[in-house]
Parts: structure tokens; C-alpha cells; sequence
């Protein structure tokens, strides 16, 4: 089948290739004829070696499409089935899961380093145990989560991870109050999200802030409030806060320095929420006596910071009911062989989702 494939972490590259083959379907499994895929950020982070990930490999986890094949044991999923993938599945009975935070449910990255492909050549893994940039794949039951009828596959996809992502960043992890001020930094697809659920919170300002001018636009398209620069933003915490700084302020990039940054224009008291995801090598220096005179409450947010499934559903409900807008969000489509073409999209900014239709 095909698939589109990266040889050795650093290439920016994928090759499309014929002759790979998903692996590993059995009991427990379920094999997923994969219909559309969402080109995420930590496709491109895994490709460059800032997120960890073994090669060669197949990227791509934002993804939905129809079950193929049933493995024993598996309850509630039937061939034919739609559903979207979840690359963070929840195993039910761990610590964490009990909790009701399925978002930090280590299970499913037990699978991520079990190849679950092949080619003539030997092994190729799957991007965070899943790899959707092809035809088919195998993954754990747990991976596939059934969607109503009316959700169309490249909606559901984009709700796998960077919807939920962001979406939930702004309403579970951040609780964003009625009448705040918010900035933004970052206005890919998760960005645009946590702009989207900042504005369902009630937020009064939000500032979007981001070096590309389409996305800016877009960012104004989607409930922000004004759209600047990095340059700018000094300039709009000034005026707009009177210089004390957001109440929130969303890090949606991954690196210590718009991390710090961020940091900077929260306000004392206020919340900075991590969502990017960064290198393990890339520090945030924070001295001793700002962490704890500043009384800054730096939240992470993995996955929407809240259960999966649970973000999942209001995702759905709340696009369904028209208050937040997904179609649009895909800017861009592609076949499968126009892969690189995505990744070209996504470094330059010009896409705030390119959707790849297989
Ligand atoms: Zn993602
Ligand atoms: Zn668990």
C-alpha cells in the first residue's frame, strides 16, 4: 500500500512510497482504512528530531477513516465503522486514567516504539504509534474512537489533536474567565483553537500574535479580538492591559524563548498555558525570586489537558451547534502525493491545516 515514509530524523523530506505493509493485527487490534489526515506541528517536530521519535518512520496522527478488520477481543467496534484516531490511548485502569486525566495515560506510548509496518527493506514505526500518511493502519482498539455520522472524516481528524489541543487548553487547563484579556502566541492550527475556545470562555480581548500575516488574518476570522506581530505585542500589553500584563497568555510555538516571552506579558497572578510542544534540550530559564514574587501560574496543557474522550464530544457538540468554526481551519488539501507540498505549507506558515485526502 502506500504511505509516505522518512528515512533518517533530520530529512525534511518524505518519500511516497507503494510497497509498505501495516503490521501487528490481532487480538486487542483493529486495522483502519485511513480516509483523510491532518498535517499536526509535531509531525514536522518529530521529523526534525525535536520531538523524540525512532526512524524510519511514518508521520502523521491526526487522522480518521473506516475499520477494515476487528481483532479478537475488541468490544464495541464493528468493520466498516467510522472513527477518528486517538494517538494518546486511554488504557482505563492506570493511575492517571482513574484520575479522569487520560491525557497522561502512558499506555499508548508503550506502543510507539513497536513498529507497526513494513517494507521490503524491514521495519518502519509509526509516528507516536499510530503513522496516518497511508492507507491502512494497524492500532490498538483503544486508538479508534467511533464518530457520529455527521462529522465528515477530515472534521474528525482535525479533532484527533490539534482542535482538542487547543480547545481544551484555553477551557480545561486555563479555565479562561468571562471578560479576561488573552494573548495568543502562535497561530497555526492549535493556536486558532485555543483562540477558539478562549473566545466560548467569554474573553473579552484577545490578542493574537503571530510573525505571518495570513495567519493574523485568519486569527481576526476566528474570534481574536486584533492580531499583531512578536514586534507588536509590547505595544498592545501596553495599551490594552496598561502595561500589567494578560491574565492569560497561550504559548502555542514550543520554544523556551516565546515561552519566555510569554511569560513576560502574563500578568502578576495571571496563567501562562504551555501548549507547544518542545525539545528536551530547550531550556525556559525562570530566576528564583520572579517565580515566586510574580506569582505567575504556569500550566502546561497535553492534549487539552483533560479526558480525551470527554474533549472530544464537546469538540463535536460545540461544531456541530456552530460555535466554533473547523471548516474553515483547513486551509489547504492535498493527495498523498502531495505530501511534501503540505510540509512546505506548514513551514512557511501559509497553512493553517492542510488536510491530506487518501
Ligand atoms: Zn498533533
Ligand atoms: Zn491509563
Amino acid at each position: 500500500m502506500r504511505a509516505a515514509v522518512l528515512h533518517e530524523i533530520g530529512q525534511d523530506k518524505l518519500e511516497v512510497v507503494d510497497d509498505a505493509e501495516a503490521v501487528g493485527f490481532g487480538p486487542g487490534k483493529v486495522r483502519i482504512r485511513v480516509r483523510a489526515t491532518g498535517l499536526c506541528h509535531s509531525d514536522v517536530s518529530a521529523m526534525s528530531g525535536v520531538l523524540p521519535q525512532p526512524a524510519p518512520f511514518i508521520p502523521g496522527h491526526e487522522g480518521a477513516g473506516e475499520i477494515l478488520d476487528v481483532g479478537d477481543g475488541v468490544t464495541g467496534l464493528t468493520q466498516g465503522q467510522r472513527v477518528l484516531l486517538c494517538w494518546l490511548p486511554a488504557c482505563g485502569s492506570c493511575p492517571a486514567c482513574k484520575r479522569g486525566q487520560t491525557q497522561l495515560c502512558l499506555a499508548g506510548f508503550m506502543n510507539a516504539g513497536t513498529p507497526n509496518f513494513k517494507r521490503p527493506g524491514g521495519d518502519v514505526f509509526g509516528f507516536a504509534g499510530t503513522g496516518t500518511f497511508t492507507e491502512e493502519v494497524v492500532v490498538d482498539a483503544g486508538c479508534a474512537v467511533p464518530i457520529p455520522d455527521d462529522v465528515p472524516f477530515d472534521i474528525a481528524a482535525l479533532i484527533g489533536c490539534g482542535v482538542t489541543t487547543g480547545l481544551g487548553a484555553a477551557i480545561n487547563t486555563a479555565k479562561v474567565e468571562a471578560g479576561s484579556s488573552v494573548a495568543v502566541i502562535g497561530c497555526g492550527g492549535v493556536g486558532i483553537s485555543a483562540i477558539q475556545g478562549a473566545r466560548l470562555q467569554g474573553a473579552a480581548q484577545i490578542v493574537a500574535v503571530d510573525p505571518v500575516e495570513s495567519r493574523r488574518e485568519a486569527a481576526l476570522r476566528f474570534g481574536a479580538t486584533e492580531a499583531v506581530a512578536p514586534d507588536a505585542l509590547a505595544d498592545a500589553k501596553q495599551r490594552i492591559t496598561a502595561g500589567e500584563g494578560f491574565d492569560y497568555v497561550f504559548e502555542v510555538v514550543g520554544k523556551s524563548a516565546t515561552a519566555r516571552t510569554a511569560y513576560e506579558n502574563t500578568r502578576r497572578g495571571g496563567t501562562l498555558c504551555v501548549v507547544g510542544a518542545g525539545a528536551m534540550d530547550d531550556n525556559l530559564q525562570l530566576n528564583m525570586f520572579e517565580l515566586f514574587f510574580d506569582e505567575k501560574r504556569i500550566l502546561p496543557s497535553m492534549y487539552g489537558g483533560g479526558d480525551v474522550l470527554r474533549s472530544y464530544e464537546r469538540a463535536i457538540a460545540l461544531w456541530r451547534a456552530g460555535r466554533i468554526d473547523l471548516e474553515s481551519l483547513i486551509t489547504h488539501r492535498v493527495p498523498l502525493a502531495g505530501i511534501n507540498e503540505a510540509l512546505e505549507q506548514m513551514r512557511t506558515g501559509a497553512a493553517l491545516r492542510t488536510c491530506v485526502e487518501i
